[in-house]
């Protein structure tokens, strides 16, 4: 964790900050380890303040040994009025995505000696590597959500709700050690499928549905991340045709992904196998997704980013055809970028389209 406050105080000069001041969850776990719902940090050049209440003041003791921990009696900007006074900060970045306009006005009343500078995505190069620990967390979550899919398959079939599928789902995640599910899951079945994010509704699943599930656990703050399309009881030829596609294109999608190789080229590969069948106006979002203690992190996988990937990436490669009033396929994995290519976290079937409810 001190190499991680070490690596973001090297970024202090190029943006001309002496002090980062963290409010969002993630930033703040991701720095700290803090586990609890309030709390700011301030990174000064030596320091490392955890400023709370006194509802998690012996919490944060005990978790963040590395921080000298701060009770706020009145309020946050109370409380960094008063540390300010005895540390030298001329010019103090903060989360400009993060915080609020209130909770800005107030700072500059309070530390009306400091300028106060917004930054955007500041942390995010950074948090885009996972390091070692970060992995780990990363693929125990995935693992949760192979054995997951694996629970759940005996489950579709003609007659259950969507429903029924995300809280079968979700049910064993939690039992399993998730501490929460990483997203409103998505079950879209039958014409359903055609939404990219149809999350589950009382629809009842019927015979010769196709049935996307798009889901991911919360574990020690990491998210997982994968989808898989099924049919239920028989596959028809055009089901059949359409799965090939998005699976060759996940796989080209997949095999783009190494170490020096931009975000965008990622896309493309999976993006020009779609458009060479015919099928590029049927996919209108992008190929992937960093992922980590937030669900959509960078480097993004679309045409836009051109993120150089580097090891410790983990990213989805996660490409679809989806035509309104057919239905839909997306397959989705979860991939870790190593120094010398990709490894595919997830491992759940799909080398063909699975029937279910037989
Ligand atoms: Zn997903
Ligand atoms: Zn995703």
């Amino acid at each position: 964790m001190q190499e991680r406050v070490n690596k973001l105080r090297e970024l202090f000069s190029g943006e001309g900050i002496d002090a980062f001041l963290v409010t969002s969850p993630e930033n703040r776990f991701y720095l700290t380890g803090f586990t609890g719902s309030s709390g700011s940090v301030l990174i000064t050049d030596r320091e490392i303040f955890l400023i709370t209440d006194f509802r998690y003041d012996e919490q944060a003791k005990k978790q963040c040994p590395h921080c000298t921990v701060v009770m706020a009696r009145e309020g946050i900007p109370e409380a960094l009025q008063e540390l300010v006074q005895n540390i030298n900060i001329r010019i103090l970045g903060c989360e400009g995505e993060i915080i609020t306009y209130q909770q800005y006005t107030s700072l500059e009343e309070k530390l009306a000696a400091q300028k106060i500078k917004p930054l955007y995505g500041f942390m995010d190069s950074l948090r885009a590597v996972k390091d070692h620990d970060e992995i780990e967390c990363i693929a125990r979550a995935v693992e949760l959500t192979d054995r997951a899919f694996s629970h759940v398959l005996p489950f579709i079939r003609d007659g259950v709700t969507e429903n029924s599928l995300a809280l079968e789902l979700e049910f064993f995640m939690r039992k399993n050690g998730a501490e929460g599910i990483a997203f409103p899951f998505i079950v879209a079945s039958g014409q359903r499928s055609s939404l990219p994010h149809g999350t589950a509704t009382e629809k009842i699943i019927s015979g010769g549905d196709l049935v996307t599930l798009d889901f991911g656990a919360s574990l020690a703050g990491y998210n997982s991340d994968m989808t898989r399309t099924v049919v239920v009881g028989k596959a028809d030829d055009q089901q059949k045709k359409i799965y090939s596609i998005v699976l060759e294109a996940q796989l080209a999608g997949i095999r783009a992904v190494r170490p020096g190789v931009a975000a965008s080229e990622v896309d493309r590969a999976a993006r020009d196998v779609i458009a060479g069948h015919g099928y590029g106006e049927c996919f209108g979002h992008s190929t992937g997704h960093g992922l980590g203690l937030k669900i959509h992190e960078n480097p993004r996988l679309s045409v836009k980013d051109d993120t150089e990937l580097k090891p410790g990436m983990v990213v989805t490669v996660e490409p679809g055809i989806y035509l309104p009033g057919w239905g839909g396929v997306r397959i989705e994995d979860s991939v870790l970028v190593e120094s010398h290519g990709v490894r595919v976290l997830s491992t759940s079937e799909k080398d063909r389209l699975l029937v279910c409810g037989l």
